[in-house]
């Protein structure tokens, strides 16, 4: 005969049982609905008409916090310029960071030439199917071995990028800031249960298609939304609470001093400017700029650029004039550039804070990869050469 406890047991029993089907039917249900929308409303994208792992490969590492209609404007350049993986890992890194020149996070450059490079090196010059291969390789987190194991290789693996962290807080009204780990354990739970029987390739890409259409950050259009009826957050009008925000502190910004610093009269016929390659390790590793670096507390702008210009090359200038400021915002901070138009006044550079410089003619400047500050720069040097 039971005791009262084994009747309790086997309610909460019972009622877990229940409660696991009908969470499983809600799950199918969401599933089926969002695999229709996608057949329908599936974004025509140039690597979604491809099985090549080496282009979902590119196109992964360009959307790797890029917005898909700029990497639009490189995905096809690039694949022309590097057809294949191995002429991308025999390529020089110089070349990589021209053609991303623009694109930013450059780290994503080396770490994709580096990536080629292994494979090439290690493994036959083929991707490998296990997330946790690909996880090994430089450059390829959770998401990204998420989404080539399951666009590439057909494999049920979840991804979570901003649109999907976005439309599955919402979907099933998940309390916590996505940046805490138990938050992202609960998304990415949901996330799996969804990407199952196979589906999990058209299912990710309908879960970044719905987030970057229809569940908008500020104005998510549910009228629209083929998931409305299942979405909780949608039930209690609570929409754009979710995903729930971690305060966050003011961004800091940087002011920095840079030279256009010239070896003649500046604009003269046969005159050349320097400049110098950022470190490899440094953030925008590889690229070229104009030298120069930041104003500390109490400097002006100019006598920061004369101690930089010291620090980094040993090299002395004498400040011209004005030529330009230039403000950019990077993920954490913002920094304002004021660069200066500068004779050089002594000393042979030095690579000191620095991998390389040279002295280049303004019409050279072109084939050499800038970060977007100087790239302002060279276009309004190229405007006022004439
Ligand atoms: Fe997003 Fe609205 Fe759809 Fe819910 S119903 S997933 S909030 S668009």
């Amino acid at each position: 005969m039971k005791g009262s406890n084994d009747t309790a047991s086997d309610s909460a029993e019972s009622f877990a049982c229940v409660w696991r089907v009908m969470d499983g039917r809600r799950t199918a249900k969401i599933r089926k609905k969002l695999l229709a929308w996608y057949a329908v409303e599936a974004r025509d994208l140039p690597w979604r008409n491809t099985r090549d792992p080496y282009a979902i490969l590119v196109s992964e590492f360009m959307l790797q916090q890029t917005r898909v209609q700029t990497a639009l404007g490189y995905y096809g350049r690039f694949l022309e310029r590097f057809p294949s993986l191995e002429a991308l890992a025999k390529a020089e890194i110089d070349d990589v960071l021209k053609a991303w020149e623009g694109l930013g996070y450059y780290r994503r450059a080396h770490n994709l030439h580096r990536t080629a490079q292994v494979l090439l090196r290690e493994h036959d010059g083929r991707l490998p199917k296990s997330v946790s291969e690909l996880r090994g390789l430089p450059g390829i987190g959770p998401y990204t071995a998420g989404a080539i194991a399951s666009i590439a290789f057909g494999l049920d693996e979840p991804v979570l990028d901003g649109n999907v962290v976005r439309v599955l807080s919402r979907l099933f009204a998940v309390p916590g800031a996505p940046g805490r780990a138990e938050t992202r354990n609960r998304l990415l739970r949901e996330a799996q249960r969804l990407a199952s029987g196979g589906t999990a390739a058209a299912l990710n890409q309908a879960l970044m298609d719905l987030g970057a259409r229809v569940c908008l950050p500020r104005s998510p259009r549910c009228h629209e939304c083929p998931v409305a009826s299942a979405c909780d957050a949608h039930h209690t009008g609570r929409e754009v609470e979710f995903p729930q925000k971690r305060k966050k502190g003011p961004i800091p910004r940087v002011v920095g001093a840079a030279g256009i610093i010239w070896d003649k009269e500046p604009f003269s016929s046969d005159a050349k400017l320097l400049i110098a390659k950022r470190k490899a390790d440094d953030m925008l590793g590889g690229l070229w700029e104009f030298p120069g670096g930041r104003v500390e507390d109490g400097e002006s702008h100019e006598e920061a650029l004369i101690r930089e210009l010291r620090e980094e090359l040993a090299i002395e200038v004498e400040v011209i004039e004005p030529f330009l400021q230039v403000d950019h915002a990077y993920t954490h901070f913002r920094v304002t550039l004021h660069f200066f138009h500068c004779r050089h006044t002594g000393g042979e550079p030095v690579a000191i804070e620095c991998d390389e410089w040279r002295w280049v003619g303004v019409s050279e400047l072109d084939r050499f990869a800038f970060p977007t500050a100087d790239r302002k720069v060279l276009e309004e040097l190229e405007v006022q050469q004439g």
